[in-house]
This record gives C-alpha cells, structure tokens and sequence, in this order.
C-alpha cells in the first residue's frame, strides 16, 4: 500500500517525538485520553438530539488495555470517530500547524524540543514518543466504513478501510522497547498505568476502565477446618479508574493550588502555570459552578483572529460549547475556564445561547467576579498585579477604543499609569486619593518613554507646583483617557495644555507684556515657519526649557501621533502652536539676530522648531537640512 508523506512541519514534529528525550514521555496518555473524552463530548452532545446515536449518558466510556504478550497498548472510546477524511487531515497534519513554529530550530535542539512538547502539548503525536508504531482504527458517526491509519515514523502512513463494529476510535500504541533511558514496560503494567490515570485524568467526566489483576481471598470452605489458611486467586475485574468528578465541581476546599493549576495546564494547553486562578460556587436563582483562570503571558495568537475567547459551557455533566464568547467581555477575553450550570437548557441550540437570560446573569456575575479580584490582587499583591498588568493592560486600552469608551467603568479601576511621584506605577483611584485639596484636575504628560515624559519641557511648570503627574508613555494612552472621561469625578488635562494650571495675574501681564514687545520678531518666525505651525507665541507654561510645541483644537499632537501610527495617510493634524521662551537666551538671540542678520533669524527660527519637534518625538520634515542648519551655526 502506497504510503502518504506527512505534511513537513508533522515531519519534523515525529521525529522530536521519535527521538525525544522529554523526561515526562507518561503525558502522552492524557493526551491520547483527553482526545477520546472531546470525542465523546461530541457524540454525547448530539445524542441530546439526535435518537438516532442510541446511545446514554452512561453508555460512554473510554478502555484502556495493556497487552503485555503483543506489547501494546489501546486506548478505546466511543466517541464521534473520524472519516477517512477527518484522519488525513487530524492526524496526517498538525492542527495547529500555523502557531507551531520551529523558531529554536538553530538553537539548542534539547530546548527546542522541550519548549514545544510544553508549550504545545502536541496532543495525538506524544505517542510517539513512547510506541514505535501507532494505529487508530475508526469509525465516524454516521458513515458505514471505518478506516485504519498507521504509521511507523516520519516515513509516512497508510489509510485503508477496515473492519469496525461500533462508532468510536481505538488508538493501539505499540510500545517500544525497554531501553537505558526508559523502561517502556512500565506503560503496559495496569497498576502503572492506573497511577498515570489518576494523576492525569481524574476528572474526565467519563469513566476510564481498565481490567486489573488483584489477588483475592478465596471464600471460605463451609467445612474448613481449625487449621484453615486462607487461599488467594487472582481475579481480574474491570474497574473505573478515574473518580470523574470534575475539578470544578469539587468543594474549594478539597482542591489545591497545585491540582487547579495541573489540570489548567492539561485542559488549556499552557505550559506555564496560570497567574491566579478564581473557583466560584453560586447558588440561589441562577446556579452555576466557574473555575476561571488568568494566564501569566498573553497566549501567542492573542492579537490574531485565530484566537476565540470564550469559556467553555457544561451543562449537567455534558459539554455545550468549546468557547461560548458571551461568557466574557471583550477586555477579559484573555481568561481561560469552565463555566457548569444545569440552569441551561441541553437543548437550547448555540445560536439561542446568546440570548438566553440565564447565560446573561451568569455573564454578569463572572465578570463581576473576575473584576472584583483583579482589584483586591492590585491591593494586596502589588507586584503580582503589575506582573499581570504588563502583559494583559494594552488588551484593556485596545477594549476601551475599540467600544467607543463604554467599558469605561468596568475597567477604569484596573488601569495603571506611570506616576511622577516616587516613580511607580498608580492607578486613578490612588491619584485622586493623594491628590492635595488645591488639585482639581489629574495632570498628564505625553512621551516616548518615562524618562523623556519626565523631561518634557511643558511638565516642568506642573511638577515644579508639586502636582503629581501620569506619564504616558504609549501611543493610545491620550485616547484612553478621553475615552474614560474622568476619574472619581476629576477630569484630565495635559500639563501643555494652558489651563493646567491658573496664570497667575503677573504671569499673564508679563507674557502680554512679551507679545507686544516682540511683536514683529513672533510675527517673523510665524512667516518663516508658516508652511509648519499655525501660530507662534510666546509661551506662558515653558520654565527652564526654550521651545516646545503644543496644539490648538480638539486633536492634540499626540492624537495626530497615534492615527499617523495606525493609519499613515490619516489627515487628521493638529494644529502646531509654537511656543517659545521669552526669558531664555535663545530667544535673546534670536531678537539680536532679528535686529542684525534676518538669515540668520530665520536659521534660529527653523532650528528652534526642529527642537521642538525632536522634543516631541515628532518626525522633522527635512533632517538633513537641519543637520546643515545646525553645522552652519558652528562655523
Ligand atoms: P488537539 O486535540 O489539540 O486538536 P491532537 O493532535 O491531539 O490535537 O488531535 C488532532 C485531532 O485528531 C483532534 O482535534 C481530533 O479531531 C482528532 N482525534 C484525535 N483523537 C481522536 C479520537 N479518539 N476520536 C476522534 N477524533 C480524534
């Protein structure tokens, strides 16, 4: 029979699994067992309403049978199957082929090899890394034919049609031979294979049954003698291995950190334990059962339309929905659970679930839930908040945009900004709460990094007054905070902004005074840099700095900054006020130029604007002429 080639990445990933020298080669049978409890899922799900699959709740299960003599060892369940079709392309292809990449190929081949196995769990493909040959005879749901896939490595497989009686799937692993680095036997030994069962797949809801050997008193002889010693056999019986109570339907009480994070990591495929994870048990008119989990890093494919958010949906033991997306908000898409009510009805289609009432409060609550503890972690665990903050934050400034503001109020305690005071992050409610009674508004100050924020030149007057002011240091940062209005009733406002902080009467004499005296040297540089800035003035917030640029109008620079990023033909600009420093020595000289040298004003004119615009972060027009400015200042 002609052989069919894997598809390359598979290749490559055989052949780690072949030659893999993973310590924990046992999670291959989670793996093989996870597989047939989903294929179950799946007929159980349309047995709710299609008569036809004549099977019942408890008619489900999953066979484990060790053979010593053949050295095999079979998984059975009878689950959905798979078409021949469906074996190609499950089996013949790795689902996930399009996140698994083999990015450490260059590197260290034993990381690599870890990293993916942990990372991806490789499902089906684990078993090779204990069987020399892998068989799965199946058939579908539905179909009369079952087919049998087989492979030996990464030379390829077969399909053909086989005999088959029943719907479902047996995976017959043909272990390999004992060899220095692992003792393979192991996995044809019941008690062996029991623990392994136990210690993995506990809480799959279907029975996991297995014939084990135990050695038996014999009854007692009704006419055994004083001297009667009790005689042993050895039976073999079937027994279900797993208790099958899910993790989330057990007391909090008898599950531990450990248990919660293991079967997160089996059930989610991370390989990396969860940041916290939050178990809730509801009663009264709606009742549900939740383990919900945050991962520690934003899944690879987060920002890819690949990802699906969503919590998975039991109903009274039985799967309803892989993802239901309307389990959770568009800003918490990130967490990962179950979600178990018998208030859903089994037959409501996926369709209804959107609308169905229950679902909806049940909504409410989790993300009630979910938000009240992210809360309490940003009080009572700092580091760890900012752990979380760092890598799920942008996900709640992109949910902001993207609803136009209306998760204002669900996210607007779970922001942190960059502080200028002790240097750390603050969230709003902290500001507002240390906020001196003369403070009515929460400063902020626009830059490519804290440090530059903190040395904008515009910053300098806000902070000189001991105002605490937020640095912000990403491009959607200035839209986030228009989005969420205000903070505990306090509204926001950029230190460029003229009314940060009152004039003081002298200060507004002074600066008219300023106006009228260089009337014509503003009006000068205003006609040089017309092409660039709407107007120049001389400014009233610049302490120390010389120039710096600010915006009339309802876009601000940075705004103008953020669609420019998203959009590079964007035409919203805004409109560029130049501000110049009447009491530092470059406007000093700039005036004596004016008076003496108007080429030479125009020299300081253009360059004071390029400064500005660096200070800005803002691109200069013609960086090679201002180069050639500046040379020719320092001739
Ligand atoms: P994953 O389970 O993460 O999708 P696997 O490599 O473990 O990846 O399995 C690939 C696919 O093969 C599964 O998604 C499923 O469609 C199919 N499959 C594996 N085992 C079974 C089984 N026992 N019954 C039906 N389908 C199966």
């Amino acid at each position: 029979m002609e052989k069919k080639q894997f598809k390359a990445e598979s290749q490559r990933l055989m052949d780690l699994m072949i030659n893999s020298i993973y310590t924990h080669k046992e999670i291959f049978l989670r793996e093989i067992i996870s597989n047939a409890s989903d294929a179950i899922d799946k007929l159980a799900y349309k047995a709710l309403t299609d008569e036809g699959v004549g099977l019942n709740r408890d008619d489900f299960k999953i066979v484990v049978t060790p053979d010593k003599d053949e050295r095999t060892l079979t998984v059975s369940d009878n689950g959905i199957g798979m078409t021949q079709e469906e074996m190609e392309n499950n089996l013949g292809t790795i689902a996930k082929s399009g996140s698994l990449q083999f990015k450490k190929e260059t590197e260290n081949a034993d990381d690599a090899e870890l990293d993916i196995i942990g990372q991806f769990g490789v499902g089906f493909y684990s078993a090779f890394m204990v069987a020399d040959k892998v068989t799965v005879i199946s058939k579908a749901y539905g179909s009369d034919t079952a087919y049998k896939w087989e492979s030996e490595g990464v030379d390829g497989y077969t399909i053909e049609p086989c005999e088959k009686e029943t719907v479902g799937t047996d995976i017959i692993m043909t272990i390999k031979e004992n060899s220095e680095e692992a003792e393979y036997s192991d996995y044809l030994r019941p008690y062996f294979l029991s623990d392994l069962i136990k210690k993995y797949s506990d809480y799959i809801r279907y029975p996991i049954r297995m014939e084990i050997e135990r050695s038996q008193q014999k009854p007692k002889p009704a006419d055994a003698g004083e001297d009667y010693k009790p005689e042993y056999e050895l039976v073999k019986e079937w027994e279900t291995i797993n208790s099958m109570v899910p993790i989330w339907q057990k007391p909090k009480s008898q599950v531990s950190e450990e248990d919660k994070n293991t079967f997160y990591k089996t059930k989610f495929g991370d390989w990396q334990d969860p940041l916290m994870s939050v178990q809730v048990a509801a009663e009264g008119n709606f009742e549900y059962k939740a383990l919900l989990y945050i991962p520690s890093q934003l899944p690879m494919n987060f920002y890819t339309t690949e990802f699906k958010k969503g919590l998975q949906l039991y109903s009274s033991g039985v799967m309803i929905m892989d993802r239901c997306p309307d389990l959770l908000p568009d800003y918490f898409g990130f967490v990962q659970g179950i979600v178990d009510t018998p208030d859903v009805s089994l037959n409501t289609s996926r369709e209804m679930l959107q609308h169905d009432r229950q679902l909806k409060v049940i909504a409410n609550n989790i993300e009630k839930k979910i938000r009240a503890e992210l809360v309490k972690l940003m009080k009572d665990d700092r580091e760890k908040y900012e752990k979380f903050w760092s890598a799920f934050g942008m996900n709640f400034k992109y949910a902001l945009m993207n609803s136009y503001g209306e998760a204002r109020d669900a996210i607007r305690d779970l922001l942190l900004f960059w502080s200028s005071k002790e240097n750390k992050l603050v969230s709003l409610k902290e500001y507002v709460e240390r906020m001196p009674a003369s403070q009515d508004k929460i400063y902020y100050v626009c830059g490519d990094s804290v440090e530059n924020a903190a040395k904008m030149p515009q910053a300098e007057r806000v902070l000189k007054a001991g105002f605490e002011v937020l640095y912000l240091t990403v491009a959607e940062d200035e839209i986030v905070l228009q989005m969420l209005e205000n903070a505990e009733g306090k509204s926001f406002v950029s230190v460029a902004s003229e009314d940060a902080l009152p004039v003081t009467d002298a200060e507004k004499a002074s600066a008219e005074q300023a106006e009228k005296d260089h009337k014509e040297v503003l009006e000068f540089v205003q006609e040089t840099l017309k092409e660039h800035v709407s107007k120049v003035r001389v400014s009233t917030i610049l302490q120390s700095g010389s120039v710096c640029l600010t915006a009339e109008g309802p876009i601000s620079l940075e705004m103008e900054k953020y669609f420019h990023k998203m959009r590079g033909d964007y035409p919203m600009k805004a409109d560029r006020v130049l501000e110049l420093n009447p009491n530092a020595s470059t406007f000093q000289a700039l005036c004596a130029a004016y008076d003496s040298d108007k080429e030479l004003a125009a020299t300081y004119a253009e360059v004071l604007y390029n400064q500005a615009l660096i200070i800005a972060d803002l691109p200069l027009p013609d960086p090679a002429r201002y180069t050639e400015l500046v040379c020719s200042l320092m001739k």
